[in-house]
């Protein structure tokens, strides 16, 4: 039978469009489905009188590649929006990350970063070997800011002791003895929001490319397989097998979305890190783009477990849940006409940079381009 396209894109994320786009600009055919009813994944944004509202959590842009960076800003514009979260814990506002500015407002004597070694150093537990994020943290802060910033909201967040968890999740943030408040570390030099909003950004990438929406590929994957010689699949891993090796653990969130008149909080991002409050955050989406309107959204993020019928934002890399990817992953060395990749294929907690370096690294896998496809001039509208 002939073939109608080359790929057969699954997942209209960024993971699939960068895909998509590539393969198209090698003048392969392409036709890209999506369960949801929109493009963008979880990066989707939806426009409420002009504010663009993060529907599944709230996205910054930040990478410490170069290329990563000229490779999305080829679809947009980009704002200078650099993330400064707050943490809320007692009913106080308190610098984020870890820094020496949230160490002075809890001892009120450390005021230099000598001071804050200092302190550090009666506080910390020395451990050259932690075995899990709790016992890194008490290594790396000790247990007052462990117990403050760390603990309540680590646990509410992933469902489970921080005994239980990889310290890999926290190395995600900085802690440092200077005033710098930046959330991301300092070798993400690029940082930013897309202009327009992150669905700008996919409709960009997705320009000429035919898109079909509500269509669950694994429900029709018989029929839908006929249609394209090659399988681009981004949605869970353990799906994809049908459990064959058991069900992969995620965690899920649930968000509560208001609009109100005004500025509720006057920042982007505010965490709850105290295990009383339901939540995690707050996040103010007009604030990631500086926009001074009259009315606000604003979401809640309450964390959720994963029952099958919610969305599976985090995979928990943990010891059993890794081994079992591994088992999938050996499967996917078998199925040669299906490319597998981002956060959900991947059982990765990828950020966004991370996941547009796994679409890029496939293309070039797969059509044997070096990366200079990347530092091509801008698409953007
Ligand atoms: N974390 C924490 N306190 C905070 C913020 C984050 O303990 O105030 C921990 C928590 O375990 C979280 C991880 O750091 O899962 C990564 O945080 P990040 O803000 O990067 O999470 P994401 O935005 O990906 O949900």
């Amino acid at each position: 039978m002939v073939k109608q396209y080359d790929y057969l894109v699954v997942g209209a994320g960024l993971f699939g469009s960068i895909f998509a786009r590539e393969a198209t600009d090698r003048g392969k055919r392409v036709l890209v489905i999506d369960r949801r009813n929109h493009i963008a994944g979880n990066v989707y944004t939806r426009d409420v009188g002009g504010i663009h509202v993060h529907e599944y959590g709230p996205h910054i842009f930040h990478t410490s590649q170069e290329y990563i960076w000229n490779y999305v800003t080829r679809f947009a514009a980009f704002n200078n929006f650099t993330l400064r979260t707050k943490a809320s814990y007692g009913g106080r506002l308190y610098s984020l990350p870890i820094n020496l500015y949230t160490m002075h407002q809890i001892w009120p004597d450390v005021i230099t970063p000598a001071d804050a070694i200092a302190k550090l150093a009666s506080e910390v537990r020395p451990n050259p070997n932690p075995a899990n994020l709790e016992e890194h943290m008490l290594a790396q802060v000790g247990p007052t800011l462990y117990e403050m910033f760390v603990k309540g909201y680590t646990e509410k967040q992933w469902g489970r002791s921080a005994t239980q968890l990889p310290a890999s999740i926290i190395k995600r943030l900085p802690v440092r003895l200077t005033m710098n408040d930046r959330y991301f570390h300092d070798s993400h030099r690029w940082e930013g929001i897309p202009i327009g909003g992150y669905t700008k950004l996919v409709e960009n990438m997705l320009v000429g490319i035919e898109v079909k929406l509500g269509i669950d590929y694994l429900k029709d994957r018989v029929q839908l397989n006929e249609l394209a010689h090659k399988v681009v699949y981004s949605g869970p891993i353990d799906a994809f097998f049908d459990y064959a090796e058991g069900h992969l653990e995620y965690r899920s969130l649930r968000f509560e979305t208001e609009e109100r008149a005004g500025d509720y909080q006057g920042n982007a991002i505010i965490n709850y890190t105290e295990s009383s409050v339901p939540y995690t955050r707050i996040v103010e989406h007009k604030h990631f783009e500086f926009k001074d309107t009259e009315h606000t959204v604003i979401t809640r993020e309450f964390p959720a477990a994963y029952t099958g019928s919610n969305e599976p934002y985090y995979p928990v890399n943990d010891a059993i849940n890794n081994a079992i990817f591994d088992r999938y992953r050996e499967r996917t060395a078998s199925v040669t006409n299906v490319i597998f990749g981002g956060r959900l294929a991947s059982y990765r907690y990828y950020d966004m940079d991370m996941t547009v370096g796994n679409a890029l690294t496939q293309v070039e896998k797969e059509f044997g381009a070096g990366m200079e496809f990347a530092l091509k001039k801008p698409l953007r509208k």
